[in-house]
């Protein structure tokens, strides 16, 4: 059976969920083979193989740390020439495209960027692709070389298939170029304790209903209770009441959640584009006719400041 590459995103070994996922969609197409550059692979082996991963290609070099992408580049080359994979599956974060990208150049390949879903064709992987702010659903087939594939985080639910996800050393020699960007300082940004804005399974987000950064205090705790992230409108951004890190939409992050909650938030098109492919939607607005019912699965009209507490009550007590 054809070898399929999965690229992992990891923190020092602890595998973060999007690559659990790619590991699910590529045994749709193959074997998953894991590709985990830096330190910790023998920690993350277990959980790899837990979801599929027959092979883990691992290397650690200082490098990875020490410079910007064109490093993992070289190690996802040499892996590529390894093993000649039917696909290479990249999650769809800014570093993860930024590494498809300039693999898919090296190897002269096609590639695609933000799937939402990966299926196996008889003429390679076909991919959807959610365009145009979720107006349209594109299904693409890469035509050229090896198929270099990023797809967005929460596109499909991790399943696990053990497997025996045996880590393998990946030789990896550098090229000129893997050097030319170095990092000079980090500075890790100040953890909420809530889940990534991208990868989170459930984001509650406000919007100007809002009507103060003090207010979101609301929002926050309803996050808290479902072990949510928070987004915020444009609207609520411009006002200065949530970081911009935080705008949903056009001209800040797009979320495909299992469950999204707008409050306060009136749906317009440039605040779709950014949660339109959520699985689950559910809007608190005191506006019955606010467009954003229009695409709701649950709609409550009501005052946020009662509904939202309200809800953060029944769900922290059904939590009990
Ligand atoms: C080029 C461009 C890019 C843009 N990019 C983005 C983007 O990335 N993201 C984005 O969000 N927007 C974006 N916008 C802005 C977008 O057009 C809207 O202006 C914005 O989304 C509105 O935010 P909002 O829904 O919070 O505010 P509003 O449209 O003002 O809606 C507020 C809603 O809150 C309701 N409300 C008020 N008080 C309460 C209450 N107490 N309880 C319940 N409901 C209440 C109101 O009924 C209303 O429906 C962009 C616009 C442009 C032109």
């Amino acid at each position: 059976m054809a070898e399929v590459l999965v690229y992992v995103d990891h923190v020092d070994g602890t595998v973060r969920k999007p690559t659990l996922e790619l590991l699910t969609l590529a045994r749709r197409l193959g074997e998953p083979v894991a590709v985990h550059l830096g330190p910790g692979a023998e920690a993350a082996a277990p959980v790899l193989g837990e979801h599929g991963a027959v092979r883990v290609l691992a290397a650690d070099a200082p490098e990875f740390a020490d410079y910007l992408v064109a490093p993992k580049v070289d190690a996802l080359q040499a892996a590529v020439a390894a093993v000649e994979p039917a696909a290479v599956l990249v999650p769809s974060s800014a570093e993860g495209k930024e590494i498809a990208a300039r693999l898919a150049l090296r190897i002269e390949s096609g590639l695609i960027t933000d799937a939402v879903d990966v299926t196996a064709g008889d003429e390679g992987p076909v991919v959807t692709l959610s365009v145009f702010a979720a107006a349209y659903t594109t299904t693409s087939r890469v035509t050229t070389g090896t198929p270099v594939i990023t797809v967005k985080p929460n596109s499909v639910a991790p399943e696990a298939a053990q497997a025996a996800g045996t880590v393998e050393e990946l030789a990896v020699s550098f090229g000129p170029l893997a050097t030319g960007t170095k990092v000079v300082s980090r500075t890790p940004r100040e953890s909420t304790g809530r889940p990534e804005l991208t990868e989170a399974a459930i984001v509650v987000s406000g919007g100007r209903g809002v009507n103060g950064a003090e207010n979101f205090a609301v929002i926050e705790a309803l996050a808290d209770s479902l072990g949510a992230a928070v987004g915020a409108s444009r609207a609520a951004v411009d006002a200065g009441w949530y970081p911009h890190s935080h705008q949903i939409g056009q001209t800040g992050k797009t979320v495909s959640p299992q469950l999204y909650v707008a409050a306060g938030i009136s749906g317009a098109i440039q605040h779709r584009a950014g949660m339109q492919t959520s699985k689950t939607i559910v809007a608190v607005n005191k506006d019955a006719e606010a467009p954003i019912f229009e695409l709701v699965d649950f709609g409550v009209v009501g005052d946020l400041f009662d509904v939202v507490p309200a809800l953060t009550d029944e769900v922290t007590a059904r939590r009990g």
